[in-house]
């Protein structure tokens, strides 16, 4: 009957769950340890300018190797992290090993390559994030005036008064502050008029369909023209074809992010990529 066919499909719904919350118990334990003992690294993608078609930046992107599992992707334990409680201390690791990290590359090339970490919203409520922050500078002699930090438009959903005050303190360390993955939230445009920000970065989702769909064309044109009339710098994420390049270029996107351009990749890698750029530099007429 109809009702036994419900029941056996709650059934199979009841044990998917519990096998997706064994996971998730297992995988905490994991990243416990993993934080414990070091286990991450930081994977580095670089930033082009359209204009120059040179590297100027790169974002910092966490990477887990598991002896057992191998690579776990962020997208899996990053959303657990923040509901574990584990988000400050895995963002506060990324950044300071970023820090150091770029600041040999400046060191190295004499080229202030501009870093972008990526913060988690949860941070946004905690009240001594400026301290934090201004520690990790501290610690590491990394310029603020290099930094980026990167927040979700879910942080400006949420209505919270001191987000406000909390970003133009950031922001007095000289710090850049960019709204990522743009246009797949709600956000209110007054609130983005009002907020002290530098970037928008629009979501590869818009940038997936150049060239085979119409209204994606219109929003990544729509977003270019906004954010520069906001005087904001805006950044296509996920590029992976010249068609798409061609494409933002065309409206005056003014950086890149893509495979097409590089994956992330480690340090020793960008650090490659730096001195081919600078060679090709002194090879120009
Ligand atoms: P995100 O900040 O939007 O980072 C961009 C993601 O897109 C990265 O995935 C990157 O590898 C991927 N990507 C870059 N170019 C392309 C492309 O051309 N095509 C496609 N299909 N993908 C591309 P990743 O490294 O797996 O990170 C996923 C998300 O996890 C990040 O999205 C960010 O939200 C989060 N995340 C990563 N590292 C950190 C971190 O240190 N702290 C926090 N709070 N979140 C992080
Ligand atoms: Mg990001
Ligand atoms: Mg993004
Ligand atoms: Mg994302």
């Amino acid at each position: 009957s109809a009702k036994a066919a419900g029941r056996n499909q709650f059934n199979f719904f009841d044990k998917q769950m519990n096998i997706h919350s064994e996971r998730r118990i297992q995988l905490a334990q994991k990243l416990r340890h993993a934080i414990d003992n070091n286990l991450f690294q930081v994977y580095y993608q670089p930033k082009w300018c359209t204009r120059r078609s040179v590297m100027v930046g790169v974002e910092a992107l966490i990477r887990w190797f598991d002896t057992e599992e191998g690579a776990i992707s962020p997208e899996e334990f990053i959303p657990l992290a923040e509901d574990q409680g584990l988000i400050g201390q895995i963002d506060q690791w990324v950044m300071n090993q970023s820090c150091r990290d770029i600041l040999q590359l400046h060191q190295q090339f004499g080229h202030k390559l501009q870093l972008s970490v990526n913060f988690s919203p949860a941070h946004f409520i905690r009240h001594d994030l400026y301290n934090r922050i201004a520690d990790v500078l501290t610690q590491t002699g990394f310029p603020g005036t290099s930094l980026d930090i990167e927040m979700t438009e879910t942080v400006m959903a949420a209505e919270n008064d001191s987000l406000l005050k909390q970003l133009d303190q950031i922001r007095t360390l000289g710090i850049e502050i960019s709204i990522d993955d743009f246009g797949i939230a709600y956000s209110s445009l007054s609130r983005l008029k009002r907020l002290p920000l530098n970037t928008l970065k629009i979501d590869r989702s818009f940038i997936r369909d150049i060239g085979r769909d119409h209204d994606d064309e219109i929003i990544v044109k729509t977003i270019i023209d906004m954010a520069h009339n906001l005087n904001l710098k805006v950044v296509a994420e996920g590029v992976e074809t010249q068609e798409q390049l061609t494409f933002v270029t065309q409206y005056n996107c003014d950086q890149v992010q893509g495979f097409l351009f590089s994956p992330p990749l480690p340090l020793e890698k960008i650090s490659a990529l730096m001195q081919a750029q600078a060679s090709a530099q002194l090879n120009e007429p």
